[in-house]
């Protein structure tokens, strides 16, 4: 991508949008090299989060970002347009002159990720300009080849490393942590029973005890929100090596007579195992669930339905008014029964299939997600231009597509296609 400055609008819907919106060529009337980072509002039903909030805008600004957004899309997660107009950022009137004004697009979910109405962003996005975001890289390649078909270069944030040098541009584990989060006290608004234990003039209430299924980021933030509340918690993992850290939270760790080959792979996620495994895993489940008041399952394979481990006859198997939370309800669900989006009772269990819980904590997750996104333009952008230096694992990692590929070696292989004759250039 050319870095554009103010004198250099040439004939493209791109200058013409940049009339539309005075001050952000104003403002750079002393020919500063800039790049205009733009930031629509939300597209995905009910979702209330919006990229960039008004706090990051000064550290964009020192790096040559301007922001452009699209009037009202923060107003949901608490951020009117005033408040970044105060950190020097333009209001668009509407979704076409931010795309069209925009060097870089940053959004929560695209296309993609949106898969109920982000197509319709498709025909804005432009060759050459660059967009970040949720984009499902591992879901449907029909949808990333439409958005590789744009010429876009779609950085994918669920791509980006799990390593240390990454951890601040980790989108993953910060709506992982309110989704854990969220789950908990979703269950304890549902749960007809206290979550600690009280001592009353009229006797004692026992703790709730809750069960948590899978302890990756999102299982650990519930271990550590259901402690806090007062909660008996014990969770499970296929990976033996999160016992500690299970521990450490003051939750034990439920140890099932059955080994997992390979539990872990190279990235650190849990693999897939084979149907013989999960129907182990189901058997000896089932005692450990019907002890339980509350199970908050996150169980997920990149790339993979989740796996269901929590059968119909172990749902009868719990007391009436236990409450299931699925967090993996958007992947096909760890609950047989779970209907994703929707709230249903069955044998007297509330079966919650919740999907995009980040969004309703949206001040916080919006603030979040914004700090991962700067940190991550920081490292995109050097004195005013996009610079992909294409040796760096960051940057290699979570480039998706470009020039009308997807150009991500991982994921072409996941999806069978042939590796590129060339390696990727910038
Ligand atoms: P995730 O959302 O991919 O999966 C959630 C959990 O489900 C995982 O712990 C997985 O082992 C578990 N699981 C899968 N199949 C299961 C089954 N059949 N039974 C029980 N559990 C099952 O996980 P995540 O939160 O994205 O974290 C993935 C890994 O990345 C973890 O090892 C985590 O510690 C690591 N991580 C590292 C960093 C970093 O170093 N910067 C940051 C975040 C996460």
């Amino acid at each position: 991508m050319r870095a554009v400055s103010a004198s250099h609008f040439g004939p493209t819907s791109r200058a013409a949008a940049a009339k539309a919106l005075p001050g952000v060529a104003e403002a750079n009337q002393d020919n500063e090299e800039f790049v205009i980072v733009g930031v629509p509002k939300e597209i995905f039903p009910g979702e209330r989060r919006v990229a960039l909030v008004p706090a990051v805008l000064l550290n964009l600004k020192k790096v040559g970002l301007e922001v452009v957004i699209e009037s009202g899309a923060g107003v949901e997660a608490g951020y009117p347009d005033a408040l970044y107009v105060e950190k020097g950022a333009k209001v668009a009137p509407d979704r076409k002159t931010v795309f069209a004004t925009a060097d870089i697009i940053t959004q929560v979910l695209c296309y993609g990720a949106n898969d109920s109405t982000g197509k319709a962003d498709i025909p804005l996005l432009r060759r050459e300009q660059a967009l970040i975001g949720f984009l499902r890289p591992l879901g449907s390649r029909e949808v990333l080849q439409e958005i590789a078909a744009t010429g876009v270069k779609a950085f994918s944030v669920e791509l980006m490393p799990r390593t240390t040098r990454a951890q601040s541009m980790d989108a993953l584990s910060s709506m992982a942590t309110a989704c854990g989060y969220k789950a908990v006290l979703e269950a304890a608004d549902t749960l007809p029973r206290f979550y600690p234990m009280l001592t009353t003039a009229a006797g004692t209430i026992t703790p709730a005890r809750v069960l948590i299924v899978g302890v990756g980021v999102a299982g650990l933030q519930a271990i550590a929100t259901a402690r806090r509340l007062g909660a008996v918690v014990s969770a499970y993992d296929l990976r033996p090596v999160v016992k500690e850290q299970v521990q450490s939270l003051g939750a034990r760790f439920v140890e099932l007579p059955i080994e997992a080959e390979n539990a872990q792979d190279a990235r650190g996620y849990g693999t897939a195992q084979n149907e013989a495994f999960y129907a182990k895993q189901r058997e000896l489940m089932a005692r450990v669930v019907a002890e339980n008041d509350v199970v908050i399952t996150t169980a997920v394979v990149p790339g993979k339905k989740a796996p269901v481990l929590i059968t119909a006859e172990m749902v009868k198997g719990m007391q009436p008014g236990s409450v299931i939370v699925d967090l993996a309800a958007d992947r096909g669900g760890n609950c047989e029964l779970t209907k994703p989006k929707e709230t249903i009772v069955a044998h007297g269990v509330t079966i919650i299939g919740t999907i995009n819980l980040a969004s309703s904590l949206p001040h916080d997750t919006s603030s979040l997600y914004a700090r991962n996104l700067t940190a991550f333009l920081q490292h995109l952008v050097k004195d005013g231009k996009l610079n992909l230096d294409m040796s760096d694992e960051i940057t290699r990692e979570t480039l998706l597509t470009q020039g009308g590929e997807i150009v991500q070696p991982r994921v072409r292989e996941f999806f069978s296609l042939p590796a590129l004759a060339a390696p990727v250039k910038a």
